[in-house]
């Protein structure tokens, strides 16, 4: 669509330059927005002078009809005039931050943020909490007694210098309108868009102010990207949408058709970390926090090696500060749940199947996870595997380990594990591996 009035962020003074019907009825029919169109209309919206009926009706046409790697861009910068940036860039440390498009058991960034710092960056993880099927890393770390998710700028910065990682909320000045836009795309069907997952996603990793980036993008039914080719096509936009701002991108596609690693619950994802911490853990959390490891060293222009500061205690000891600096006890204890109730293997065989998404949502009935963004969650609820993708298994033998405060949740929980369970006979079985969560592929922009 041509429109050759001024890019400008105008509305807060005088008349509105454009009009909200004539932007939606473009991108309606499938016309590329304008700079001008695409600055106003986001900050409109942000101020409140837009109408939640009318920016529904634009992502619902962006969903449908897509938007240019301009537009998607155009648009992330938008987001991110919207609030303040960050620059770590006085810490004395190389920064470097990783971000996951969220999974099932997904506890990587509690071991990962201190193994990077014991390497010589500064990793500054400013995180949400968890919305659905997926936990939050706040949510997880908040089971340690005493620790406190909101600091400073100042408090971070001290972190930073001293420690080398902090993982704390995010402060609500950065890219506050990917807030107001997350909700509305929440209850008008119009998340699963790329352009608007990305843009989302990279605003606030943008305003952060982090110099590198890696991204742990997820495919599975897990996932928000089901299919691989999608999760490519969403690697791909974060990587241009990262290097177009001058932050070192790198994504890697991770596989989350199974739970990541033997916990899915808050206490019990960072019980099973800190075994990845002294050393020990289930294998595929070892590996995919070694590889992102191994990523976020390069991208920090950094020689150090993970394997080794992994093993000999130095990424331990960072997490045991880390936590004392935001009030916790590294050796508290757990909170653990009331009540627990047993799935059993229904045959004996090959375990060829865990179905991701049910596990979270099983996960998410018995208290561990949230349906609106303020209610409360349970530190101690969740569920332990006994077994992963790929192990024999007898029948009768104890698979799942429910854990809840409140015995009422387990048949609801059930219900959702009904059919996430294979069993196929030894003789059918293929490669037990293809479910974990292995690395299937990397995307920089220099590839
Ligand atoms: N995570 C985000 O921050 N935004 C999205 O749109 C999806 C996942």
């Amino acid at each position: 669509m041509v429109d050759d009035r001024p890019p400008t962020h105008p509305g807060r003074h005088g008349p509105a330059p454009y009009d909200a019907v004539e932007v939606i009825r473009a991108k309606r029919d499938g016309h590329a927005l304008s700079d001008g169109q695409i600055d106003w209309v986001v900050d409109a919206y942000t101020r409140g002078a837009v109408a939640e009926e009318q920016m529904s009706a634009l992502l619902m046409a962006v969903f449908l009809r897509g938007m240019t790697p301009e537009e998607t861009t155009r648009w992330t910068d938008a987001m991110i005039a919207s609030g303040g940036r960050l620059d770590f860039t006085d810490v004395g440390r190389p920064t470097v931050d990783k971000h996951s498009t969220g999974g099932v058991g997904d506890k990587i960034t509690l071991a990962l943020a201190p193994l990077v710092a014991a390497c010589g960056a500064a990793v500054p993880q400013l995180s949400g909490r968890g919305l659905g099927h997926t936990g939050g890393t706040l949510d997880k770390l908040e089971s340690v007694p005493g620790w406190r998710a909101t600091l400073t700028e100042a408090e971070i910065r001290h972190q930073l210098r001293d420690l080398g990682a902090v993982v704390c909320a995010t402060t609500g000045d950065l890219a506050p309108s990917d807030r107001k836009l997350y909700a509305l795309r929440d209850v008008t069907g119009t998340v699963e868009s790329i352009p608007l997952i990305a843009s989302s996603i990279m605003s606030k990793k943008i305003a952060e102010g982090t110099e590198a980036l890696v991204l742990d993008v997820k495919v599975g039914s897990g996932a928000f990207m089901r299919k691989e080719e999608d999760a490519r096509a969403l690697a791909t936009t974060m990587v241009e949408l990262g290097s177009a701002a001058g932050v070192r991108t790198v994504a890697v596609l991770s596989a989350m058709d199974a739970p990541l690693g033997r916990t899915v619950g808050n206490a019990l994802e960072v019980r099973e970390a800190v075994e990845v911490l002294a050393g020990g853990g289930p294998s595929d959390v070892v590996e995919l926090t070694l590889a992102l490891a191994e990523e976020m060293v390069v991208a920090a222009g950094l020689a150090a090696d993970p394997a080794r500061l992994l093993a000999n205690g130095q990424a331990m000891d960072v997490w045991r500060a880390m936590i004392r600096a935001q009030g916790g006890d590294p050796d508290g204890p757990l909170p653990q749940a009331a009540e627990r109730r047993v799935v059993r293997v229904p045959a004996d065989g090959v375990l060829a199947g865990l179905d991701a998404y049910q596990v979270g949502v099983a996960s998410w009935r018995l208290g561990a996870g949230r349906t609106r963004r303020d209610d409360p969650v349970s530190p101690a609820a969740g569920i332990e595997l006994h077994h992963q993708v790929g192990d024999r298994v007898r029948a009768g033998a104890p698979l799942l380990t429910l854990h809840a405060d409140d015995p009422a949740r387990f048949s609801r929980a059930e219900e959702a594990l009904r059919g996430a369970v294979t069993v196929v006979p030894e003789a059918a079985a293929e490669d037990g591996r293809s479910a974990h969560a292995r690395v299937l592929d990397r995307i920089a922009s220099d590839d």
